[in-house]
């Protein structure tokens, strides 16, 4: 920021006595006093890498915030490609809120246009790895079995995705600490809906027949560790990656042992794997969805909604009592 536009925030009266003021925000320059600069109607410009931030950033941000997201609905969002326009956009946002280590194209952009105000949700909680069975395999040739790299698909436990909520809250307060008193309220009642949402799973899950759920696209790891299931990938943490018939054969198995009921699949990939490895075994398809778009297929309008629905197939294919 240069000193000019601290001027222009300060009405020519009150100049004199204010400099002292445009000094210590200079100093502690964050995206807060740009807020007031720019279009949006003074509200604060937060972009979004893909729905699960832009989820926060609404329900945090509230009538605060203009929130804009990279990632279209209906557009798979791990092999998300960025026009100029959008790297454009991510230099001039007051809060760039995106999770490294989901869509390498936002990633790059980040980093190669020196993107400042970014908030990344994976410093917000502790990321694990998952084995999902199958290779962590991210669009390359170079999937190997146990291969390292953190899961990225945080925001489908509960738990870990409330430990983010505060985290967007705190950046928000930071970046507009005019309105810091509604952010911290929004949050509060944002963990309040998680926390629910965790007790939801905690009971429906308690009691099933069986812990094994085999799905498509290996995104429901913290899901699985945080209710005591097991998750079985088709393909790996990429929806596109296709199985090899050695890891069909191995899930028809399990499937057998395991007496799974259901293979599931997700709306914004291919389920055709699915639906063939169902027919062969003879089990059912559901959909059990990976929250990383919403759109007119999904079960639900937002984030809570979706994964009460998920909640709801999961009883379902579990046997819950
Ligand atoms: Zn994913």
């Amino acid at each position: 920021m240069t000193v000019m536009n601290v001027r222009r925030l300060i009405p020519t009266t009150a100049l004199a006595g204010a400099v002292a003021l445009g000094v210590v925000s200079l100093s502690a320059c964050s995206a807060t006093s740009d807020a007031a600069d720019k279009g949006n109607d003074g509200k604060l410009d937060v972009v979004a890498s893909f729905y699960p931030m832009q989820y926060l950033a609404e329900q945090i941000g509230g009538g605060h915030v203009a929130v804009n997201t990279l990632t279209r609905p209906g557009v798979e969002p791990h092999d998300l490609e960025l026009k100029p326009k959008q790297i454009g956009e991510l230099g001039e946002a007051d809060v760039v809120l995106y999770l490294k280590g989901i869509q390498p194209a936002v990633d790059d952009a980040i980093a190669q246009a020196g993107v400042k105000h970014t908030v990344d949700a994976a410093t917000l909680t502790e990321l694990e790895e998952h084995g999902t069975g199958v290779g962590h395999d991210h669009g390359g040739e170079e999937a190997h079995e146990g291969e390292a790299g953190a899961d990225p698909h945080v925001w489908l436990d509960p738990v870990k995705y409330a430990e983010v909520a505060r985290g967007v809250g705190s950046a928000l307060e930071k970046a507009d600490p005019g309105h810091a008193a509604d952010y911290r309220k929004n949050t509060e009642a944002l963990v309040k809906k998680l926390g629910d949402l965790d007790t939801a799973f905690e009971t429906g899950l308690k009691n099933t027949a069986t812990k094994t759920f085999i799905t498509t696209h290996s995104a429901f790891g913290y899901l699985a560790e945080r209710y005591g299931l097991d998750q079985e990938g088709i393909s790996g943490m990429d929806p596109e990656s296709e199985p090899s018939p050695a890891r069909i054969k191995e899930l028809q198995d399990i499937a057998a042992k395991d007496k799974v009921s259901t293979v599931f699949f997700e709306t914004l990939a291919s389920d055709k794997t699915a639906k063939t490895l169902a027919g062969d075994a003879g089990l059912g398809t559901d959909v059990l969805d990976p929250l990383e778009g919403i759109t007119g297929q999904s079960r639900g309008d937002d984030y809570i909604e979706v994964m009460q629905s998920n909640l709801a197939a999961l009883k379902k294919a579990l046997g819950a009592r």
